[in-house]
């Protein structure tokens, strides 16, 4: 499932020239997005960024200043929201604390005059989709979080929108239950076979859900693709620096050649090789990032020390279960990070506070980045 690398392939959700101002100030700007049909798209950035302006323009909540949004070719200008095939899922769930479950996911049903035996069966359907059938009859506050946050979901599915919108839908929930109700509205979404939409600034929560995730900055997206791409190949520092843990070096272009950069690391003592083109020209300066698991750490001096290694002192170590994630103070006083997993920790003999240690990488496992 990968649409958005079939260039014949219409999108569905079509954001062209989006501007959107609250009096001098721009929230979003002039903004161009695809999503296609039946992607789980993540909308990703800090708070203020613009995602949920995003997201409510889609709904009809807020017009664009400028520019235009279709959805599945119509043009959504002056479409009122519940004139739209979207539906809106709210943090705070909103569900209505006197009625019980089954009232709750009939709400809307009701409001659109539906017949009652087509209310029912929907209803039915929602609770089993949720696998709430048991709780039926219970009220908001005689459920747990998590039960809740299913039947806030059965709520906005049961008018069964083209296209979920998802506002931070799993912000309230503790951090293990939020994992699992992550996989349960993956596999509900590709069941169901729709379109979802989600805002959130955990990138976690993008990377888990998402097909495709957008980093946005400042009412602008800063990169486009998919969880995997972003955080292998950002494009940016600020993705790079968003989306994990990651290691960012200043450097200047010292050689390129097709398919190698070789960077100058500043008082750092080593070059830097990159099994890449370089998107600098010789003397530029650039970023060297590098994610923490694609750094080696040992005891031990390598057999080559003036390219790809460097040597600092271990700083502090954080023990994470799995993994051990270690901070290195180089000698002009910059840390960087390494992370091992526990299994090698153990065989060798434990790197410990104060040692002495060298990290090195491979070619092939670092990013040149110009902004
Ligand atoms: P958060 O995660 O905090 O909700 P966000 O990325 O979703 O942040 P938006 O809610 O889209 O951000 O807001 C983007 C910017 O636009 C913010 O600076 C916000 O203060 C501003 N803004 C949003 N709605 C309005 C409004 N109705 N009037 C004025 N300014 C607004």
């Amino acid at each position: 499932f990968a649409p958005w690398n079939d260039p014949g392939a219409k999108p569905y959700i079509h954001y062209r020239g989006i501007t959107k101002r609250f009096g001098d100030f721009v929230a979003v700007d002039n903004l161009d997005l695809k999503i296609y049909e039946r992607e789980f798209f993540a909308l990703l950035g800090p708070s203020g960024c613009g995602k949920t302006t995003l997201m409510r323009m889609l709904a009809g909540f807020e017009d664009p200043t400028e520019g235009q949004i279709t959805l599945d070719g119509q043009d959504l200008a002056g479409i009122p929201p519940y004139r739209r095939s979207t539906n809106m899922m709210f943090q705070s769930y909103a569900l209505f604390p006197h009625m019980d479950v089954t009232q709750n996911i009939a709400f809307g049903l009701k409001q659109d005059k539906l017949p009652k035996g087509e209310i029912e069966a929907r209803v039915q359907e929602m609770l089993k989709l949720v696998k709430l059938e048991p709780f039926a009859k219970r009220k908001p506050h005689q459920m747990s979080g998590g039960q809740r946050q299913r039947v806030a979901l059965a709520r906005s599915l049961a008018k069964r929108p083209k296209v979920l919108l998802l506002d931070e839908p799993l912000g309230a929930l503790d951090k293990k239950l939020r994992e699992e109700t992550q996989f349960e509205l993956t596999d509900i979404q590709y069941e169901l076979g729709l379109t979802f939409v989600i805002v959130t600034h955990d990138q976690e929560e993008a990377m888990t859900l998402a097909d495709r995730i957008a980093v946005m900055d400042k009412g602008r997206i800063k990169q486009v693709a998919t969880p995997a791409e972003i955080y292998e190949e950002p494009n940016t520092r600020y993705v790079a620096d968003f989306i994990g843990n990651i290691n960012i070096l200043n450097a200047g272009v010292e050689r390129t050649e097709p398919g190698l950069t070789r960077l100058a690391a500043q008082g750092l003592g080593t070059a830097i090789e990159v099994e890449r083109d370089c998107p600098a020209a010789v003397g530029d300066s650039v970023f060297f990032a590098i994610r923490p698991e694609k750094m080696r750490l040992s005891l031990d001096a390598p057999p080559v020390t003036d390219v790809n290694a460097l040597q600092g002192e271990i700083w502090d170590i954080g023990y994470l279960g799995d993994v051990s994630i270690y901070h290195v103070k180089l000698d002009n006083g910059a840390v960087v990070k390494a992370t091992m997993t526990n299994v090698s920790r153990v065989v060798e003999r434990p790197i410990t506070w104060h040692d002495k240690v060298w990290l090195t990488w491979s070619r092939d496992a670092g990013l040149v980045l110009t902004s």
